[in-house]
């Protein structure tokens, strides 16, 4: 009786991954907290969000988890552009409101080697400035939703790149507070 054969292995098969598979309305990747969510015109989730522990003030970021859009910064105000959870919300809610996509499949958790490749990919970026400049853990919150990491364990991985690679980072404890100020050194000109 192949009929009903088939229709208990497709009972089977359709039970089992479900429970598990994380959602865009409840989803909460390691290492970022979400604050607020808002939904797109054709159903993709905008999500607020911020990092478990930003080390000098609470940076949010905006990101839709149907299209490409994610947002980090504040256009209008270059010195001071860091986005407050007012400001980020506001975007959130521009986005949505204007947003057709559908929801997409949300990011596999990466593993290590290829967590680690993120952040060096993010390095090798930022080194085309031409001076010295901070690297702020803020500066790779438009990675976290991919990268799925504590910023503890973010820490880590850049310091071993400065270890590694002074040429690239270099670390010092900060002076006041926990954590160490980083700083990215552009590529030498020859
Ligand atoms: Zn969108």
């Amino acid at each position: 009786m192949p009929n009903l054969f088939s229709r208990i292995f497709r009972t089977t098969e359709s039970a089992t991954p479900e429970p598990s598979q994380p959602r865009p309305e409840t989803w909460m990747p390691e290492g970022v907290t979400v604050a607020q969510r808002y939904r797109g015109l054709a159903g993709a989730v905008v999500l607020v969000y911020t990092t478990d522990s930003s080390g000098g003030g609470e940076y949010y970021a905006v990101a839709c988890l149907g299209c490409t859009y994610i947002a980090a910064r504040h256009k209008d105000r270059p010195g001071s552009d860091f986005l407050t959870q007012q400001r980020a919300a506001e975007l959130a809610n521009t986005h949505a409101g204007t947003c057709r996509a559908l929801p997409r499949p949300l990011p596999d958790r990466p593993d290590e080697q290829t967590a680690r490749d993120i952040i060096r990919r993010h390095l090798h970026n930022a080194r085309r400035s031409v001076d010295d400049r901070p690297l702020l853990l803020s500066d790779l919150h438009p990675q976290r939703l991919v990268l799925q990491r504590t910023t503890s364990w973010i820490e880590t991985e850049l310091l071993a790149v400065a270890d590694e690679h002074p040429d690239v980072l270099t670390a010092k404890p900060r002076g006041y507070g926990p954590g160490h100020a980083f700083t990215l050194h552009p590529f030498p000109r020859s």
